[in-house]
């Protein structure tokens, strides 16, 4: 196994960052962080995780994978407060030079530009221009399947399915800046009526999608791994996906496809 550069793939580390671990960890989205550990580790490719929590400062040149998961609104208030405080500008230089950037849920609307709740506006990170309101009282809850297409680099791949579960009480509204992430197959997506689920801008990328994401979603979770260490998927040894892809079609049999 080489890379573009000749180099093997397992002389190399995916460094990945967990922000607030303990905080945004709803529906286990701290399991999307073994699947990324594992899949390096089978591959013999190193894996290297640190946890940011509240109050500690972040090095935007040091990891290649920024993780934000879930979370309450209680423990978004205080994530947000302390992004803006000591994380945001870290995190925008990373996405700058293509670091990944992946938040799921309560971590997606962070990662927007702002979360209204009532009369308060939390500000988010910015990294993607959304805006997540809360509008009443329904929660968007369910099983979820969206179909997504994210290799730029030939244009017309054919799309692939990311399937979950979704829980959100916030809608989230995409900016002109944005792409949706995917198009919803199952399920409610950013707001119960666009038919559009997450947001991408670059490498920077934000979800709707628990379960926890990638353990039910196996080739995406390569795709970050690939994108985060600057190469092509087609690089990544293949693995018995037999578990992983029987987990993936059951995921996507609940959400009714
Ligand atoms: N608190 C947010 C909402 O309800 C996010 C919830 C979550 O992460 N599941 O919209």
């Amino acid at each position: 196994m080489s890379d573009a550069n000749g180099a093997t793939l397992g002389a190399r580390t995916l460094r990945v960052c967990a922000l607030y671990p303990d905080l945004m960890n709803i529906y286990a989205d701290r399991g999307n962080l073994l699947m990324l550990e594992r899949r390096c580790r089978w591959r013999g490719i190193g894996f290297d995780l640190t946890a940011s929590g509240l109050g500690e400062a972040l090095d935007a040149d040091a990891h290649d994978l920024f993780y934000l998961g879930g979370g309450q609104d209680r423990d978004q208030r205080l994530c947000a407060e302390d992004l803006l405080e000591s994380k945001s500008a870290s995190l925008r230089s990373a996405a700058a030079r293509e670091a990944v950037v992946l938040g799921v849920c309560g971590g997606y609307q962070l990662l927007g530009r702002s979360y209204t709740l009532g009369e308060q506006t939390i500000e988010g990170v910015g990294l993607l221009d959304v805006r997540t309101a809360r509008e009443d009282d329904r929660r968007l809850i369910g099983n979820v399947a969206i179909e997504v297409h994210l290799d730029d680099a030939d244009g017309d791949s054919a799309g692939r399915v990311l399937a979950g579960f979704e829980n959100h009480g916030g809608r989230t509204t995409l900016g002109e800046g944005a792409a949706p992430l995917g198009r919803v197959l199952r399920g409610h997506g950013n707001d119960g009526r666009s038919g559009c689920e997450g947001a991408r801008s670059g490498n920077t990328i934000g979800t709707y999608l628990h379960g926890p994401l990638l353990p039910k979603n196996a080739w995406f979770a390569d795709w970050l791994i690939a994108r985060a260490l600057a190469i092509d998927v087609s690089q990544l040894a293949p693995l018995d996906d037999r578990l992983e892809d029987e987990a993936h079609l059951s995921a996507r049999h609940a959400a009714g496809l």
